[in-house]
C-alpha cells in the first residue's frame, strides 16, 4: 500500500523551523536610570569641571536614556587624588575587613539584580536573558570570589604575601559593562588597591548605578572613583602620574597605544584585547552539542565578545552536515528587541559598530565567500544585524583574519589535526579556542598546541571567577580571575 503523504511539517521543522509565532514577552521591571549622571569621585556624585555632558542612547530604539558627565583632565586628577588619599587607610585595613565590603557589595548587587539586568540591556542592547542570567550573576560571583581571597593573600604563593600596588587606573569596554567592571574592581580591592575606573562611552550607566551600591555598602570614600567620557578621558587616566598600574580591556589598536604611552614609566600594565578564536570540530564530535556550542560561541551577546568563536574550523568529512545543521538552527534564532525574553540576538551596541560589521560582511561577499542569513524581520528603529554564516572561507579572506565583533561566523575546513592547529594558530590573536571531539587524548594534545589563553573542550564561552582569563600575542597579556589575576594587582613580598 503506498504511504499516505503527510501534510504536516516534518518533526525537525516543527522543532527548529520558523513556524512558531511568539507573542511579545517584554521585561517590565524598572531600570531606575537617572536623567543625568555626574562623576563619582571621593564617594559622591559631582558635576564635571568641564561642565560638559554627552547623551547615552539605547541601541534598542535609539532613544536617549540619560546624560553622562564628560570628565576632563582636571576631573581625572581629582579622582586620582581621592584614590591616593584613600589608599593610605584602605591598604592598611586587615583583609577580613576588606572582605566584608566585598561580600556586602556582592549581596547588594544580587538584591538589585533585575534592575541592573534591565539597565544593562537598555544601555548596551544585549538580550535580557543574557544580562539577567549571565552578566549580573557573574558580576556578583566575582565579588564573592575575591571577597574570599581578601584575607588569604599570604596563601596565594607559598612563603610570600601580596602587597597592593597603589592607585590603579582601569579602562573597560562596552560589550560586558558591569561584568568587566567586576572583573577589574574585585581583584584590585581584594588586594588593597584603590581605583579610578573609566567605563566605555556608550555604556556608562550600570557603572554609575553601581556607584550607589558602593555608597550603600559604606565603602570608604575615594576607594573607587568613576570617571566617564571617551578616548581622551581614557588617555588622561592612562597618563596620570599617580597611576601605579593600568588595566585595559578593549581594542588592540588602543591597547598598543597605551603600551607605547607607558613604556619606560615603570607603571604596571595588563591588556585584554581582541581575538579571532578558532572553534574546532572533529568528525568524532557529538555534532548536535557542537552545533549548540558553535551557535553560543558566535551569537552570544551578538558576537560582541573578544573570545567569540568567530572562526569555525570543521573537519572536511562532516563539513556539509554541520553547515546544514547550522542553517536549520539559525532559522530558529530570534533577532530583535533585547528586552523581549524570547530574543536570542539583541541590538548591535552602536551605529559605529553596525557600520563596521556591514563593511566586513560586504568584504566577505566581495572576496567570494558564500553568505547565508535566515529570513528575519528586524525592528525598524535601533541597530540590528541578522545572524550570518560565511562558508567557503579561505584563510586569506579578511573575514577570517579581522575581528568582526558581530554575529558573523566564518567557516573553514581542515583534514588533519595538524592542519587544524596550523590554521587555528595562524592569526595575530590568541585569546581563546574550542575543541570538539570524543577523544580526551586529542583534547589534551590540542590544548597544549593551541596558542590561546583559554581552550574550551566540548563547550564554549564558559566562565568562572576562579579560572584565569587572558591572551597571547596581540590579544594582550596578564590574567583576570583566579590566583593569577590577583598576582597582576600586587607585588610579591
Ligand atoms: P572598542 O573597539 O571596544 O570600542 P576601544 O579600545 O575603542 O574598543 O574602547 C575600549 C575602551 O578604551 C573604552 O572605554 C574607550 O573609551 C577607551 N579608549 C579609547 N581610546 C582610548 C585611548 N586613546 N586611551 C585610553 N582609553 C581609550
Amino acid at each position: 500500500m503506498p504511504a499516505k503523504k503527510s501534510t504536516r511539517p516534518a518533526a525537525r521543522e516543527l522543532l527548529f523551523g520558523d513556524l512558531w509565532e511568539y507573542d511579545p514577552a517584554p521585561e517590565s521591571a524598572p531600570a531606575f536610570i537617572e536623567p543625568r549622571y555626574g562623576l563619582f569621585i571621593n564617594g559622591k556624585f559631582v558635576a564635571p569641571k568641564t561642565r560638559k555632558y554627552f547623551d547615552s542612547i539605547s541601541p534598542r530604539n535609539e532613544e536617549k536614556l540619560s546624560e553622562i558627565a564628560l570628565a576632563g583632565a582636571a576631573d581625572v586628577d581629582a579622582a586620582y587624588q581621592a584614590a591616593a588619599t584613600a589608599f593610605v587607610s584602605w591598604s592598611k585595613l586587615p583583609g577580613t575587613e576588606r572582605a566584608k565590603y566585598l561580600f556586602r557589595i556582592a549581596r547588594l548587587l544580587q538584591d538589585r539584580a533585575r534592575e541592573f539586568a534591565v539597565a544593562e540591556t537598555l544601555d548596551g542592547g544585549k538580550p535580557i536573558t543574557e544580562s539577567r542570567d549571565f552578566d549580573v550573576p557573574m558580576a556578583a560571583a566575582h565579588f564573592f570570589y575575591h571577597a574570599g581571597w581578601a584575607d588569604k593573600l599570604n596563601y596565594v604563593t607559598p612563603g610570600r604575601t601580596l602587597a597592593p600596588l597603589g592607585v590603579v587606573g582601569q579602562i573597560i569596554p562596552w560589550n560586558f559593562p558591569l561584568l568587566m567592571l567586576a572583573w577589574k574592581l574585585a581583584p584590585a580591592l581584594a588586594t588593597g588597591n584603590t581605583v579610578v575606573l573609566k567605563p566605555a562611552e556608550t555604556t556608562s550607566i550600570t557603572a554609575l548605578k553601581f556607584a550607589s551600591i558602593l555608597q550603600d555598602a559604606g565603602l570608604p570614600p575615594g576607594v573607587v572613583n568613576i570617571v566617564t567620557g571617551a578616548g581622551e578621558t581614557g588617555a588622561a587616566v592612562v597618563n596620570h602620574p599617580l597611576a601605579a598600574k593600568i588595566a585595559f580591556t578593549g581594542s588592540t589598536e588602543v591597547g598598543k597605544s597605551i603600551q607605547r604611552a607607558l613604556a619606560g614609566t615603570g607603571k604596571r600594565l595588563t591588556l585584554e584585547l581582541g581575538g579571532k578564536a578558532a572553534n574546532i570540530v572533529f568528525e568524532d564530535a557529538p555534532l548536535d552539542q557542537a552545533v549548540e556550542g558553535i551557535i553560543n560561541g558566535i551569537f552570544f551577546n551578538q558576537g560582541h565578545v573578544c573570545c567569540a568563536g568567530s572562526r569555525l574550523l570543521v573537519q572536511e568529512s562532516i563539513a556539509e552536515e554541520v553547515l546544514s545543521k547550522l542553517k536549520v538552527r539559525l532559522k530558529s534564532l530570534r533577532t530583535g528587541d533585547p528586552l523581549d525574553k524570547n530574543t536570542d540576538v539583541g541590538a548591535i551596541n552602536s551605529q559605529a559598530q553596525l557600520d563596521r560589521i556591514r563593511e566586513l560582511v560586504a568584504c566577505g561577499v566581495a572576496e567570494g565567500a558564500d553568505l547565508y542569513q535566515p529570513a528575519c524581520k528586524l525592528p525598524e528603529k535601533g541597530f540590528y544585524f541578522p545572524p550570518t554564516l560565511f562558508s567557503n572561507v579561505a584563510m586569506s579572506h579578511r573575514i577570517a583574519r579581522d575581528e568582526i565583533f558581530g554575529p558573523v561566523l566564518s567557516i573553514l575546513t581542515f583534514r588533519t589535526p595538524e592542519e587544524a592547529v596550523e590554521k587555528a594558530n595562524n592569526t595575530r590573536y590568541g585569546l581563546s579556542a574550542g575543541v570538539w571531539t570524543d577523544k580526551g587524548s586529542r583534547i589534551l594534545k590540542m590544548s597544549t598546541e593551541l596558542k590561546a589563553g583559554v581552550v574550551w573542550a566540548n563547550s564554549f564561552n564558559k566562565f568562572d571567577p576562579a579560572s584565569p582569563f587572558g591572551g597571547y600575542k596581540e590579544s594582550g597579556f596578564g590574567r583576570e580571575g583566579g590566583k593569577q589575576g590577583l598576582l597582576d594587582y600586587a607585588n610579591l613580598i
